[in-house]
């Protein structure tokens, strides 16, 4: 079993016993008291907190060479520890460097904690600029040396570096702890479980943690599913950069759990070149007990996901070619894989849901579309498709003009028109697909400087969710004209995601709640 230990940080006895307690509360099954500036390490202070704890406590005094905050010399270091152990601590932690240089002192730890069966030793290594050149002698090392659980860290330089925590994982000798540090490590925390790691590590709040990426415990078991997980557990994510404040995985993670099914749903960082993309899916794909099986593709790898699964021969919907962009690839047990575009029904469906007509009905309609970027492209191609009469508009007329040419006929006609003529269209349906009115800049809106004149037959959709409602919506509200708001489409677009990978209806009602109350709460 995969223990999940809360790190402490301890600056006094009353803040570490509030926040064990804490963590035993918030379901921990270890605490980690890092005990680097805490004066009274090796006094009764810390014997009384060690027998008040619940839950076992690993005691850690980690020196400034190896990342942490102590001055001790090895050999005060070492007292600390000793004293740990005979104070109740279940777990002591020592830096392999420092076995390494001060053979004395520390190996009569490890020596005592295991004689006495009272305390076993966890030999650590860490790196926090990266990945240890001699990760393998390293591992090595650990194997060889007195301690009864290894731990092996670095700071993720890219989200493939996880893969290689996993091989350690797979591969190790002894119960084993190896996780990366930083953003793109994330995934080898809340994997460890998958991978039979000795324990990971999770902070009490957001933003308390002791190392760089880690997660609060509250998001780990309610976001990622922790108790869930186990060896089979499917994989999915979304592929981004930057990623960090995505809320794909607090959607996908809650549509799993409705409906029990075994997945969990991570954010992947990727930098943004083509290059990058490739060597991470070759990587991801490459490494089997991943049980890779779905990718949501956004900002700025939805062109790089069509290139690739081209480059492959893999089957992509041929409105998803037509678009240039993939949002979502579906990867078979067998390793086939199936690119599709979900943000394109989404729009559709958003638009006929609201006029409470058909996609083919949509060929009676005019649709001004605002903006000629990525998602007004999609918005042209895919109502085009339907047989629509669209208008393209946008602050740089030529992208609009271009837009029109390329997919004027196919089906419906699409023509572009200058920005300040935008009010005077007889449209039906207005979208805005451009990042005007969006967060922090919520009070503008692509109508500023015009004469609002929509009716109550007509539709306004604006695809920014972040605002729930824009200034663009509150101006459609105001003159009595139906809306929809980005939070529709990204719930549809995701619900598409979701049916692809699990042959399922999407639980849309928990999704647009996750959404709402995320949206709300920021
Ligand atoms: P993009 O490719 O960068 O395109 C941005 C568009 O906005 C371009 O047409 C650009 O015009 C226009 N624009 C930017 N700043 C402007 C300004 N100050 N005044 C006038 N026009 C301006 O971006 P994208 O990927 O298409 O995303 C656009 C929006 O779509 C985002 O804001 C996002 O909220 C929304 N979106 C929503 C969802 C969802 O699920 N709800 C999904 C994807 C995207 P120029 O050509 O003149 O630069």
């Amino acid at each position: 079993m995969t223990r999940l230990c809360v790190a402490i940080y301890v600056k006094s006895v009353e803040q570490a016993r509030r926040d064990m307690a804490l963590a035993a509360e918030a379901g921990a099954d270890l605490v980690e008291l890092r005990v680097d500036e805490f004066p009274a390490a090796s006094g009764a202070a810390l014997k009384a907190l060690l027998k008040e704890s619940i839950i076992p406590a690993i005691v850690t005094c980690r020196p400034i060479w190896e990342g942490g905050q102590s001055e001790l010399e090895d050999e005060d270091r070492a007292i600390v520890l000793e004293s740990a152990v005979r104070s109740g601590a279940r777990f002591v932690d020592i830096e392999l460097k420092a076995l390494k240089q001060s053979e004395v002192a520390l190996d009569e730890i490890v020596e005592n904690a295991m004689d006495g069966d009272s305390a076993q030793v966890i030999v650590s290594s860490h790196d926090f600029t990266g990945r240890p050149e001699k990760l393998y002698n390293i591992l090595t090392d650990l194997d060889s040396c007195g301690g009864d659980i290894n731990k092996i860290v670095w700071t993720a330089r890219t989200v493939r570096d996880n893969i290689e925590v996993f091989e350690a994982l797979k591969t190790r000798q002894k119960p084993t702890i190896a996780l990366c540090m930083g953003e793109a490590g994330l995934i080898s925390r809340v994997l460890a479980k998958k991978f039979g790691a000795f324990l990971t590590f999770a902070s009490l709040e957001t933003d308390s943690g002791t190392a760089p990426g880690q997660i609060s415990i509250a998001d780990m078991k309610q976001l990622y599913r922790w108790d869930e997980i186990n060896a089979t557990t499917s994989v999915y994510g979304v592929v981004a950069s930057p990623v960090k404040h995505s809320m794909s995985p607090a959607i996908h993670n809650a549509a799993f759990e409705k409906i029990g099914f075994d997945g969990v749903y991570l954010p992947m960082l990727v930098e943004p070149s083509y290059e990058s993309f490739k060597a991470f899916m070759e990587m991801f794909l490459g490494f089997k007990p991943l049980h890779l099986s779905g990718l949501s593709v956004t900002l700025p790898h939805k062109e790089n996901a069509l290139r690739y699964l081209t480059e492959k021969h893999a089957d992509v919907e041929e409105l998803a070619k037509r678009i240039g962009a993939v949002n979502t690839i579906a990867i078979s047990p067998e390793g086939e894989l199936q690119g599709i575009n979900t943000d394109y029904a989404a729009i559709v469906d958003s638009i006929t849901a609201k006029l409470n007509c058909t996609r083919a009905a949509l060929a009676e309609k005019r649709i001004a579309v605002i903006g000629a970027g990525g998602t007004g492209r999609t918005a042209v191609a895919a109502l085009a498709s339907c047989g629509a009469t669209v208008v393209v508009y946008n602050r740089t007329k030529e992208r609009a003009d271009a837009l029109a040419e390329e997919f004027n006929g196919k089906s419906g006609q699409v023509v572009s028109a200058r920005m300040e003529k935008l009010c005077d269209s007889c449209c039906h349906v207005f979208i805005n697909t451009t990042s005007v009115g969006m967060h922090p800049n919520v009070n503008e809106s692509p109508l500023d400087g015009q004469d609002v004149k929509f009716t109550p037959e007509t539709v306004v959709f604006d695809t920014i969710y972040n605002p729930m409602k824009t200034k663009l919506l509150q101006q459609a509200e105001a003159a009595g004209a139906k809306t929809i708001g980005g939070v529709e489409m990204f719930v549809r677009q995701a619900a598409g995601q979701f049916k692809l990978w699990t042959g399922r209806e999407a639980p849309v009602d928990v999704m647009r709640r996750v959404i709402e109350s995320r949206l709300a709460a920021k």
